[in-house]
Parts: structure tokens; C-alpha cells; sequence
């Protein structure tokens, strides 16, 4: 199957997209990460991004949308993957119309004022796992794996403001443009726990069938 992770930032894509493969065996494939191994090792792509990433915007159509299309088209993911973080434009879900036949669109919604909370709040482990302090009880090391935990640079308040700003102006819309495809499938998110919002999730998956 293959499908599309939509939600504003923090509304818990990353979380469920772990569980999602996890469970159902399909590969992950987020921009953001991408990108931040990029910036890791140093690449162009990486210097490129860095300033648009920091400043919460979009790093450039014509850089973001040749990685996708790289990436979809290597062999592990032939038979379904999950892309998390792409398309985040009308563009960008133009473009990938060109290379790719989405089954389904996962949209995650979530009330938009817990959001600047959970993501200042948002400790990550480059596991891929993400945890928030309030549910830490101090602990600095990750559940699952046991590697330090970190803040991500662009998890703070001047950042996030800007990206969900940009979600509101250049990703929202994507909502009514698969709706109207007849793709979209909305989990209703609340402040459910991981587990409650993993439960919705499986259900429209189930439906779908793999
Ligand atoms: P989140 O969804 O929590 O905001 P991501 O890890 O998906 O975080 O993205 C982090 C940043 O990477 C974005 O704010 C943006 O700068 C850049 N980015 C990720 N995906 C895209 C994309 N499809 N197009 C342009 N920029 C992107
Ligand atoms: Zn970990």
C-alpha cells in the first residue's frame, strides 16, 4: 500500500509511522530525516536545507521533490511505503501524482493549540523514536534502544511558530485535495494517547486491507 502521512508538525506522524511499519511491514520514508542525515554528514543537500529547515520553511521544490522521486524509485519500496513529511504543497502533490499512485491518505488531526506544547516539549532519539518530557520523569536515555535523547534544533517556539504557519498556508490545503480524490481518510486524534491513536489508525488500515 501506498500512503501518505498528513498532519501539522507534532501531530504525531513520525510516532505512528514507526508503528505503522512496525506492524504492517511497510517501509518509512520521511523528508525531515532525510534531510537532517544530510545536514549530519555535511552534504550540499544538507547545507541547503539547513537554512529553510531552521527558518521553518520549505526546503526548495526542486531539491525535495528529486530526492522522493529518487528514493520511490529503488527496489525495497516497490510494493508500498509510507511517506511522511511529502507532498506538503499542491505542488509537491502534483509532482508526485507524475511518479506515483498513492492509495490513501492518512490526515492526523489534532487540536492546534497542544502543538507548540508538544513539540517544544518533544525529545527524540535517533532511533527513531520520540518521547515528551512531561511522560520522561527526568530520564535522558531513549525506552527502547537506550541512546541519549536530544532536542532537535528547529523544535523551538520562534521555529515551530513559522512551520505551522507554513502547514497552514502550504500543507492544510492538501486535505481537501485528496478528499476530493477520494484518498483521504482523517484520524481524529484528540489528545489521545500514542496507543488510542495507533488503535484508529489500524482500524482504516484493516479496512483497506495491506
Ligand atoms: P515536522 O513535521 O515535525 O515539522 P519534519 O521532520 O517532517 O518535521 O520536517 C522538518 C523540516 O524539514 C520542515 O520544517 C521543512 O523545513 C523540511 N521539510 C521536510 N519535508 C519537506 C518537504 N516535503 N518539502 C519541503 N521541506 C520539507
Ligand atoms: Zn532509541
Amino acid at each position: 500500500m501506498k500512503i501518505i502521512l498528513l498532519g501539522a508538525p507534532g501531530a504525531g506522524k513520525g510516532t505512528q509511522a514507526t508503528r505503522i511499519s512496525e506492524k504492517y511491514g511497510i517501509t518509512h520514508i520521511s523528508t525531515g530525516d532525510i534531510f537532517r542525515a544530510n545536514i549530519k554528514q555535511g552534504t550540499e543537500i544538507g547545507k541547503l536545507a539547513k537554512s529553510y529547515i531552521d527558518a521553518g520553511k520549505l526546503v526548495p521544490d526542486s531539491v525535495t521533490c528529486e530526492i522522493v522521486k529518487n528514493r520511490l524509485a529503488e527496489d525495497d519500496v516497490k510494493d508500498g511505503y509510507l511517506l511522511d513529511g511529502f507532498p506538503r504543497s499542491l505542488y509537491q502533490a502534483e509532482e508526485l501524482s507524475k511518479f506515483a499512485d498513492i492509495d490513501l491518505c492518512l490526515n492526523f488531526e489534532v487540536d492546534t493549540d497542544l502543538l507548540m506544547d508538544r513539540i517544544c516539549g518533544r525529545r527524540v532519539c535517533s532511533c527513531g523514536e520520540s518521547y515528551h518530557i512531561s511522560t520522561l520523569n527526568g530520564a535522558t536515555t531513549c525506552a527502547k534502544c537506550g541512546k541519549q535523547l536530544y532536542r532537535r534544533d528547529d523544535d523551538n517556539p520562534e521555529t515551530v511558530k513559522a512551520r505551522l504557519d507554513t502547514y497552514n498556508v502550504m500543507t492544510a490545503p492538501l486535505i481537501a485535495y485528496y478528499s476530493a480524490q477520494n484518498k483521504l481518510a482523517s484520524v481524529k486524534c484528540g489528545n489521545g494517547t500514542p496507543e488510542e491513536v495507533f488503535k484508529a489508525v489500524c482500524e482504516i488500515l484493516d479496512k483497506y486491507g495491506k
